[in-house]
């Protein structure tokens, strides 16, 4: 099957040659209407084009109505992204459970298409949590059915639905690229044309023999990128081999989107905390941690080539 690999725009023409995303969560820890408001005009100072914004189920977020104002008034796209929880998995046998991961996924779907974003990413397969058993060959199917069924919807919407596989310890069904391409290879042979693979450097750098081992392994599949230093904090502070991501991306022709993933309990809420384990606060200024974050990225892009100066 060919799969365009290309994420759908709404400002397509006005993006960055290789377009560059911040996760909200590195501004806000929820989408209440000032929160919305302060993630998006800083993240278009700072000179994203877009920001991930989780598909919101909390009392208090702002509506899609209003978060396409303002991505409009800021000039930015978006794109949604979620991850299941133990209540919510469809890596699972329990039908009750399994339900629950469908309805959310539909509803980020739902959310992606109210507010014109083309792409759902995230731990989309299963929950994002340290399982205490391996998955199993009833779990993964039903997985790839719920996902065949959802993937339909999207399909419907303009939305591609990513997988972001993750380490060991907050997945046991796609820990790698070469099995989350696989997995997807087996959505395609039910039909599948809009599944992704999501990469995850903090996730990859945990699993994969190297991020270029990773990139080469995903293929024509890779469609979005999470950039995450080794230790979730600032970018360029750890021990990501950054030069060796970037020659691989420029080595495959990927344009992107990239977008950067840095958590702080400083900013995140307590439950995020928790779900991630980020117990340190590496840093607490997601004005400086985003600035320095673009111009590392774009430093990488430079020296690797991937953005010439004609560009
Ligand atoms: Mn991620």
């Amino acid at each position: 099957m060919v799969v365009d690999s290309r994420i759908p725009f709404r400002r397509a023409a006005a993006l960055s040659p290789v377009p560059l995303g911040v996760h909200a969560g590195v501004w806000v820890k929820d989408w209440s209407p000032a929160s919305a408001r302060f993630a998006l005009e800083g993240s278009a100072a700072a000179g994203f084009d877009l920001v991930e914004i989780p598909a919101p189920a909390q009392e208090g977020s702002l509506s899609p109505a209003g978060t396409v104002t303002l991505l409009d008034d800021t000039g930015l796209d978006a794109v949604v992204s979620l991850a299941l929880d133990p209540a919510s998995d469809i890596n699972t046998t329990d039908a009750a459970t399994s339900a629950r991961g469908e309805r959310r996924l539909l509803d980020a779907v739902e959310f992606a298409h109210a507010i014109g974003a083309g792409y759902v990413g995230g731990v989309t397969y299963s929950a994002m949590t340290k399982y205490d058993r391996p998955a199993t060959a009833a779990t993964r199917a039903n997985a790839l059915a719920v996902l065949e069924r959802v993937a339909t919807v999207a399909r419907d919407a303009d939305v591609r639905l990513g997988l972001e596989y993750v380490n060991r310890y907050e997945s046991n069904l796609l820990n790698t690229a070469a099995q989350t391409a696989e997995f997807i290879g087996e959505l395609q042979a039910r039909g599948v044309d809009n599944a992704l693979l999501h990469i995850d450097t903090y996730h990859a750098n945990t699993e994969e023999l190297s991020l270029a081992d990773a990139v080469h392994d995903a293929g024509d599949l890779l469609a979005y990128l999470h950039l995450s230093e080794s230790h979730r904090g600032a970018l360029g502070t750890g021990s990501l081999d950054w030069a060796g991501l970037f020659r691989a991306l420029a080595d495959t022709g990927f344009r992107g989107p990239l977008t950067v993933e840095s958590f702080s309990p400083a900013v995140i809420s307590a439950a995020t905390r928790d779900e991630i384990g980020a117990w340190r606060t590496l840093w607490s200024d997601p004005v400086d941690l985003t600035r320095s974050a673009a111009a590392f990225v774009r430093e990488q892009l430079t020296a690797s080539a991937l953005l010439t100066p004609i560009d």
